[in-house]
Order: C-alpha cells, then sequence, then structure tokens
C-alpha cells in the first residue's frame, strides 16, 4: 500500500459510506497517509478510527446500524476494485502493474487474490484475478 493508493481508496470509501470528500478530512495530508502507513494500517482501519472519532455516520446502510457498523476489509477490496483496474493473473509469479517488481500476495477467494509490490518505493496493490486470465 503506497500514499497514492490509499488516497485514492479512501476517497471512494468516504464518499460512498460517509458521503464526505477527502479534503473534509485530514488524510488529504500526505504525512497523514505515511504514518497510517508506518503502522501498517489498511484504509478501512484507518476511516473505522477517523468515522469514530468524528462522530460521522454511515449513509449507506439504514439508521439503527449507522453507529454500530464498521467498514471491513471486503468494503476496501469492493473501492479497490471499483476505482483500480482488476488485472489478470497470466504470468507466475505475477509482477508489479507499476513498476514490475515481483509482487507478495493473499488470496482473496478462490481464483482471486490480492498483489503487494514488493519494492518499498513503490508498494502499489492491486487484484488479480484467473478467471479473467482465461476469458
Ligand atoms: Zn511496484
Amino acid at each position: 500500500m503506497n500514499v497514492l493508493l490509499f488516497k485514492q481508496i479512501a476517497t471512494h470509501m468516504l464518499q460512498k459510506h460517509y458521503g464526505i470528500n477527502l479534503t473534509e478530512t485530514h488524510f488529504v495530508q500526505d504525512t497523514v497517509v505515511q504514518r497510517e502507513l508506518a503502522f501498517n494500517i489498511r484504509p478501512f482501519v484507518a476511516l473505522n478510527e477517523f468515522a469514530e472519532d468524528f462522530h460521522h455516520e454511515r449513509i449507506d446502510i439504514p439508521d439503527r446500524h449507522r453507529k454500530s457498523l464498521k467498514l471491513t476489509l471486503s468494503d476496501e477490496i469492493q473501492a479497490m476494485t471499483d476505482c483500480i483496474p482488476v488485472h489478470p493473473i497470466n504470468s507466475d509469479p505475477t509482477t508489479c502493474v507499476e513498476c514490475g517488481s515481483r509482487t507478495h500476495f493473499n488470496l482473496l477467494r478462490e481464483r482471486r487474490q490480492i498483489h503487494c509490490c514488493c519494492n518499498r518505493k513503490c508498494l502499489h496493490e492491486f487484484i488479480a484475478d484467473e478467471e479473467m486470465a482465461i476469458a
């Protein structure tokens, strides 16, 4: 995860789930995002803390759940697939779509992986899908 991607995902999730813009939050500052990343905090975790601290309520779910329901990793994965391209898994090992370095990945579900670039200057993440490669 890098600053650019964190901001892209946070922008999307803030608008979709809370109806607010990134510019209305402290995540607009690179230094704030860098601090979250230094502690390996993913965007959805950072946004949950932000929403709690500033009493923001979800706009995308019914009233009675607004205060209790937290964002999850799957909300973040959905945001990633909405704002950056999903790539086919067509080579082994898969390389970073931004810089060509090796990636490490976690299986999200069968045939779908989240890849993280091993290059410390890049750290891009993307979703790779096996079914897309066959199609
Ligand atoms: Zn990379």
